[in-house]
């Protein structure tokens, strides 16, 4: 075989890709297993069937043809409004281009702002695609590390000091926060949007978790003075609105950016099926109310994981102020994320994500994903504090 490009051969960075647990427990299910899935966070509820509805009525209307490269005009129209309300930025609709996912998003930013060599930077832990889509990009990723007990805040001047001393072109942060469940305050972004300015970086801000904030108040870093000309903010209707498999989601960015997303999307994906893009604007033009009822279930299972890990001292929780998953610490146990989430794999057939797959700053820790039945849930979670418990027995008594 002739060989392949570098670039293609790098995207894993040659190391494990951190997904070994997911489909250990995947295989197990196709084996006829009953494991309880708390891996990815895909919601336990299927897209709603008004959404449904509209994207039938959209492809039987005929709307099954090539659809216009940056997306619909109503859609463009309808997700500047949305963000023009919600963050009290003003954006028109050549401000958005509409992308197959969050996911096509990440990768057509870095391909806007990175020059190949160039140095992208991102904040660890991090959504596991992110050093992949970065390298795929022809981009060299950098992570900026953080602590968990800070609740993985970045530290915005070791931002610009990484900037400063790597010549960085971007900076690629995410709040709410996949995998931690951190929501950025104020001050964080305030310092972030600093580091940028500092530097002459653009900033990548993912907001596709901007639907599930379970405490204070979710602020684009896109509404921060002198911030819009160097932001480019990806959004999705994965999260928001359960359709994680209909791929679609968006890039808010200067007009300038989003010409030059187009003849890059002219030249890859050619645009989002348009009865896809009917569905979604449906969906967005059921307003909060239904972007209230899919987030619902998290809350409400955010709240239960709390009280329960408030009665135990096993593992210790990182603060969910927002999206769909828990943090947990279990260094006490002596084990590795990762060996700690094979070994209750294994013995409770309970699967959860090793920090370890989101970077070096979440080792010792596991990422457990709110995303199945209240229940079923609850009882996951006791058993995992009671193995971690009688895990910490053991490893204190052998010392
Ligand atoms: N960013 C983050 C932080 C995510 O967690 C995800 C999906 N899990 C994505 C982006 C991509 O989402 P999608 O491509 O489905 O929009």
């Amino acid at each position: 075989m002739a060989k392949l490009s570098d670039r293609i051969t790098s995207i894993t960075g040659g190391g494990s890709d951190g997904w070994e647990v997911f489909y250990r427990a995947r295989r197990m299910v196709a084996a006829g297993e009953t494991v309880t899935e708390l891996t990815i966070g895909e919601h336990d509820v299927l897209t709603d069937e008004t959404i449904l509805d509209a994207m039938h009525r959209s492809a039987k209307g005929g709307h099954t043809g090539y659809a216009m490269v940056p997306g619909v005009a109503a859609l463009r129209q309808a997700v500047a409004d949305r963000l023009t309300k919600r963050t009290g930025v003003p954006t028109k609709p050549d401000n958005i281009l509409i992308t197959p996912g969050g996911q096509s998003a990440l990768f057509s930013a870095h391909m806007a702002v990175c020059n190949p060599g160039d140095t992208a930077l991102y904040v660890d832990p991090y959504y596991a695609t992110y050093p992949g889509t970065i390298r795929a990009a022809s981009a060299i990723p950098h992570a900026i590390e953080t602590r968990s007990r800070d609740a993985f805040l970045p530290d915005p001047e070791l931002v610009s000091e990484t900037a400063r001393a790597h010549k960085a072109r971007s900076l690629l942060i995410n709040s709410p926060n996949n995998p931690t469940g951190t929501v950025y305050p104020r001050t964080t972004l305030e310092g972030i949007a600093k580091a940028c300015i500092d530097n002459d970086m653009w900033l990548i801000s993912d907001e596709v978790y901007d639907t599930q904030i379970w405490q204070g108040d979710h602020l684009s870093p896109r509404a921060l003075p002198s911030m819009v000309e160097r932001t480019l903010m990806i959004g999705s209707f994965s999260k928001s609105h359960a359709m994680t498999g209909s791929r679609i989601g968006w890039i808010a960015a200067p007009e300038e950016v989003i010409t030059k997303l187009i003849d890059l999307a002219t030249s890859t994906t050619y645009g989002v099926p348009g009865y896809i893009q009917d569905a979604a604007l449906f969906a967005l033009q059921q307003g909060e109310p239904l972007e209230e009822k899919i987030a619902a279930p998290f809350r409400r299972r955010r709240d239960l994981m709390r009280e329960i890990l408030a009665e135990q001292s096993a593992v210790k929780a990182i603060p969910s102020n927002g999206a769909m998953y828990t943090m947990l610490d279990v260094r006490a146990t002596g084990l590795s994320g990762l060996d700690f989430a094979q070994a209750l794999l294994t013995k409770h057939k309970i699967a959860v994500m090793p920090g370890e797959s989101f970077g070096n700053s979440a080792a010792g820790h596991v990422r457990v994903a709110l995303t199945v039945a209240d229940d079923k849930l609850s009882d996951s979670v006791r058993t995992l504090c009671q193995f971690a418990h009688d895990l910490s027995k053991e490893t204190s008594c052998a010392s």
